[in-house]
């Protein structure tokens, strides 16, 4: 067939190979952009959203310590921008309470719970000042048994919106990551109260298991958990429920 061909148009064979290489490399050009495209068609759920995404503490202030010594904020940090990252790419603008291993509490400033107390506040004003739509905010689980795994969103008590995302990035956790069941749960934390914005917190993951804290730290693993989270904003934003303007 080829020999045909050559012989139809009396093209020289050297030229035919090349034509063939730079067929084959064009179609792996277009897989790996694809790949790093991570997304989608439906950006325009969240396209212009003020999105403030909290990566939970930092600075002198670990958070949960784990297996291995791994500590929460930094995979938080971790998560939260790849987290900014997909979601400007879907065209929201993210406004990041931190990029950096730091807190917001004044060094000196008191107690311990005194300085947390304002960092808190720091990021909440933050969040109120800027008008933002949503406010994610992304921490990591430890308890004493390592038994307990599972990825789970909570919301401020009585806050309907705030219980519908909740249950949105919950169900789109439950779907992608496969390995949880756990349900979306009204809780009474500073940050969801005291934002006067749709506002979860989003705990990705025990780090007191030993399976999941590896998990936490796998980048792959950490991509998959900003897909879910992702989807479930595009779920909230998308299905057929009363909002207010
Ligand atoms: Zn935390």
């Amino acid at each position: 067939m080829q020999l045909v061909f050559i012989k139809a148009f009396r093209l020289p064979k050297s030229f035919l190979c090349t034509v063939i290489i730079v067929f084959f490399l064009l179609i792996g050009l277009n897989s790996v952009l694809a790949l790093n495209r991570e997304f989608p068609t439906t950006s325009w759920a969240v396209a212009n959203r003020v999105i403030v995404v909290d990566p939970g503490h930092g600075g002198i202030d670990p958070g949960a310590v784990g297996y291995n010594g791994v500590k929460e904020k930094d995979i938080v940090l971790q998560v939260g921008k790849r987290l900014q990252k997909l979601l400007n790419q879907a065209g929201a603008r993210v406004i990041m309470t931190r990029n950096s291993d730091t807190d917001f509490g004044t060094p000196g400033s008191g107690s311990l719970l005194t300085r947390k107390r304002e960092d808190l506040s720091k990021r909440v004003q933050l969040a109120n000042k800027n008008k933002a739509d949503l406010y994610l905010s992304i921490h990591v689980n430890a308890i004493p048994s390592s038994r307990w795994r599972g990825a789970q969103t909570f919301y401020q008590r009585n806050r309907t919106e705030s219980k519908q995302l909740a249950e949105a990035i919950q169900s789109e956790m439950v779907r992608i990551l496969g390995n949880t069941r756990r349900v979306a749960k009204p809780e009474d934390f500073f940050t969801t109260r005291n934002t006067k914005m749709t506002s979860v917190i989003i705990e990705i993951g025990f780090i007191s298991n030993p399976a999941e804290a590896k998990l936490l730290t796998d980048p792959a693993y950490q991509r998959k958990l900003v897909y879910a989270i992702y989807s479930g904003l595009v779920k909230y934003y998308t299905q057929e429920i009363p909002r207010p303007k």
